[in-house]
This record gives C-alpha cells, sequence and structure tokens, in this order.
C-alpha cells in the first residue's frame, strides 16, 4: 500500500485538531481538557524546532559561506537577496493596499460592530500587552535596529533565539573569518561544521516525524481559544480582503518561480508544503525556519550556500504576509473610524509598513504591535489605538496563521529564484518522503 506523504498526514492532523476543538468546545471542561492535556505537546513541538533553529542556522551558514571559496559571490548573493525582499515586500503592501481601497471593507462596518468590538476588547489583556510593546518599539531610536544587530557577547546571542539577526551577523562574520584563513586551516572547524550540519538536517526529520499529531495539538488548542463567531462574521470583509491579498501573494510567487527559476510552481508549492502548513499551525516564521531550510535544500534544490543565508535573512526581515496585512488593516482601521488617509498617507503606509515588517519579530502576533507604527504614521491619534487594535482583534489569529504562511512562502520563492540567478539551483536530494523517512525510521 501506497503510504501517505508527509503534507497529507500533516493536513489530516490538521483537520482532525479542528474538528476536536470545535467538538471540546461544547462540554464545560472541553476547553481547561485542550489546555491541559494537549495543548503542551504542540508546544513541546514548537520548542523542539525552535531548540534547532540556532544550531542549524550555525551549521548551515558557516558552511554555506565557506563553500563560496570567494568573498565577492557572498556580496553578490546578499545584495540580490535585499533587493528582491525589498521588491516583493513592496508589491504585497500595494496589492494590499490596491485591494482594501477598491472593496472598502470598513465602510460598509456598521456603529453597533464597531462599540461592540470596542466594548469588547479595547482593554483586553492581549490588545493592551500589544500596545505595551509597541510602545516600547517606538522609543528606540532609528538605528536601533543596526546597534541591536551586533552582540556583545557571543554566547548569549546564541542562547537567545530572539536574537537572530544578532546570530546571523556573528556567523557571517565568523565564516568570512574561515574563508579568509585559507583551505588548509580552516578544514577542521569546517568539517566540525559540515558534520553538524548533516546531525542537525537529522534532528529536524526526527522531529517531523511528530509533526501530524504536533499540529493536532495546535489547531485544537486555537479553535478553543478562538473568539465567538458572531464576531468573527463581522469583520469577515476585512479578512476576506486580506485573504484575497495573502492569496494573490501565492500567484505571484508561482509566477516568479516559473518565470525566474524555470520551475513547475505546482512542484515547488507540493515540495514546500510542509513548511507552509507548520507555518499555519505555528503561526511562527522562527519556529519553521528549520523546516524550511531543510524542504529548500534537500527537496527544491537549493544549494547551501545560498539557502543558508538568504532564509534566516528573510525569516527575520522578509515578511510579505505581514507587510500586506499591516497596510490593509491600517486603512480599514482608518475607514471604519473615519479618519481621512489621502493619497499622500497611504504612500506613507508603503515605506512605513515595508520598515514595519522588517522589524516584525518572527513569532505569533508580532506583525499587530508594529501595526502601530503603521498607524502612527499617517498620524492617527494614540488615544484611538487601542481602539483600532479591538476591532481587528478578534480574527487576528486566523489571519497571523495565514500571513505566517505567506512569510515562508515568500522567503522559499527567494531563495529559489536566488539561488537560480547564481547557478546554484540543483537537483532535490530527496525525490521520495518515503524513502527519506524510511530511511529516518
Ligand atoms: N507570525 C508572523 C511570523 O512569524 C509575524 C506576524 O505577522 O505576526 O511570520
Amino acid at each position: 500500500m501506497r503510504k501517505l506523504e508527509l503534507h497529507w498526514k500533516i493536513l489530516i492532523g490538521m483537520v482532525l485538531g479542528i474538528l476536536f476543538g470545535f467538538l471540546m468546545t461544547g462540554f464545560e471542561w472541553g476547553k481547561d481538557f485542550v489546555t491541559n492535556w494537549i495543548s503542551p505537546f504542540g508546544t513541546i513541538f514548537i520548542k523542539l524546532l525552535k531548540l534547532i533553529a540556532i544550531p542549524l542556522i550555525l551549521a548551515s551558514l558557516i558552511k554555506g559561506i565557506s563553500d563560496l571559496k570567494d568573498i565577492s559571490k557572498f556580496r553578490n548573493i546578499g545584495l540580490r537577496t535585499i533587493g528582491i525582499y525589498i521588491g516583493t515586500t513592496t508589491v504585497a503592501i500595494i496589492l494590499g493596499l490596491v485591494l482594501v481601497n477598491i472593496l472598502q471593507p470598513g465602510n460598509g462596518i456598521s456603529e453597533e460592530t464597531i462599540a461592540k468590538l470596542t466594548e469588547t476588547y479595547a482593554t483586553d489583556s492581549g490588545v493592551t500587552a500589544k500596545l505595551e510593546e509597541a510602545t516600547r518599539q517606538k522609543e528606540s531610536g532609528p538605528l536601533k535596529f543596526l546597534e541591536d544587530m551586533v552582540p556583545d557577547n557571543a554566547v548569549s546571542a546564541l542562547g537567545n533565539n530572539q536574537l537572530m539577526l544578532q546570530v546571523i551577523f556573528f556567523t557571517i562574520f565568523m565564516g568570512i573569518s574561515l574563508l579568509l584563513i585559507g583551505e588548509e586551516r580552516a578544514k577542521p572547524l569546517k568539517s566540525f561544521f559540515d558534520s553538524l550540519n548533516d546531525v542537525v538536517l537529522k534532528m529536524v526529520d526526527l522531529i517531523m516525524l511528530t509533526a501530524p499529531y504536533a499540529v493536532f495539538a495546535l489547531l485544537a488548542n486555537v479553535v478553543v481559544s478562538s473568539s465567538d463567531p458572531e464576531i468573527l462574521l463581522a469583520l469577515l470583509k476585512y479578512a476576506g480582503v486580506v485573504i484575497a491579498g495573502l492569496l494573490l501573494m501565492i500567484v505571484f510567487y508561482c509566477i516568479l518561480v516559473s518565470v525566474f527559476a524555470k520551475k513547475n510552481p505546482f512542484w515547488f508549492l507540493k515540495e514546500l508544503s510542509p513548511a507552509q502548513l507548520l507555518a499555519f499551525s505555528t503561526s511562527s516564521s522562527a519556529a519553521t525556519l528549520p523546516v524550511t531550510m531543510e524542504r529548500v535544500e534537500e527537496h527544491i534544490g537549493v544549494d547551501k550556500e545560498v539557502s543558508s543565508f538568504v532564509l534566516p535573512v528573510g525569516a527575520t526581515i522578509n515578511m510579505d504576509g505581514t507587510s500586506l496585512y499591516q497596510g490593509v488593516a491600517a486603512v480599514f482601521i482608518a475607514q471604519a473610524l473615519s479618519f481621512d488617509l489621502p493619497l499622500g498617507a497611504q504612500l506613507t503606509i508603503v515605506l512605513t509598513a515595508l520598515l514595519a515588517s522588517i522589524g516584525t519579530a518572527a513569532v505569533p502576533g508580532a506583525g499587530m504591535v508594529m501595526l502601530v507604527i503603521v498607524l502612527e504614521s499617517v498620524g492617527f491619534p494614540a488615544d484611538k489605538y487601542a481602539v483600532g487594535l479591538a476591532l481587528i482583534f478578534a480574527v487576528d489569529r486566523p489571519l497571523d496563521m495565514l500571513r505566517t504562511v505567506i512569510n515562508v512562502t515568500g522567503d522559499a520563492t527567494v531563495s529559489t529564484i536566488v539561488a537560480k540567478s547564481v547557478g546554484k539551483l540543483g537537483d532535490p536530494k530527496v525525490k521520495n518522503w518515503d524513502d527519506h523517512y524510511e530511511e529516518v525510521k
């Protein structure tokens, strides 16, 4: 009998998790049962993925850079990557703004719904926590992100996966120095990292064996924690605009992959799908990163020289789904609260959403924190921030799940086209899931 491919197993886990979550909401004890007895398995899974993220970035980036043999190649890949990242994110924001201006989801929303949402969420701890976080972000100067990128202690940088850019900085620095000391002297360290890289990729495989069960737990928990369906319905049009934008981004990536990488986009999406399904279930591109790297390198055929740099950097700074959502949400809030946003203000959104998405942490719900910065840039009154966030809070989690899928797909797309452009897109190493997982077992 033909074995089910991993993405089907994960999909089945997700569907069963959702159904189980709905079933449990029917019992008085259901929510507590899921929170206490089911949800920890999802949390453990996310922790395992985060656990291997730093060793994976370290080993893979050092291997990638030292394999380059020539530093100018690295500069070439780096510049292309950042340029394409900025390009795709700008497309995403403009797409979101066009859709929200044409479809005007905020203009149809009744006073009554606004009052209900504000009353329910403006003082909700989720909203107030996001506002506090946003205030902290705002207090930092314009070059703070550069300052933050440079660690003053290698061990503490490597010991904290909130500091991904510091890890990337340290690793690139070390990789370049390794290149400069010459092949002979670099050999022992290089083989150490080569071997570490193989070990960590094997750890990803092992963790992924539990993915179908973990997504069951994660989604059951999302369902029991979600808001009242009536409130979700009131925000349907707004959510619909965000979702339409995100779907169009998938079409855009498919075009990029077929035009610039000369690959079949359906094949590309299929090979990437386990990472996309995990992005959806975890709402975190950082937690998904090890799987994205494994899929892109082993299944899509991108050389480590490219993926080891492009993907970790992308997980941290390239968030097309988040930036699209920030543009749509800012205009939706303005429409609903009758705050005028002329064309000039909308152009400001293009720039601030670009910067805000770069500054957004790759963790659940971070996009909403940075939304406050976008609102501020267009002169939205500070005393209305809580009302603005309250309006969209109820549907934020499902939209977060979807925008994370786009964030991850965007990173994978860019790594594939950068690889093609520098002649580093080869044949996938693993052609068949079953062979691969048989081997793991
Ligand atoms: N959850 C998103 C991510 O990790 C960030 C966000 O938009 O909240 O990619």
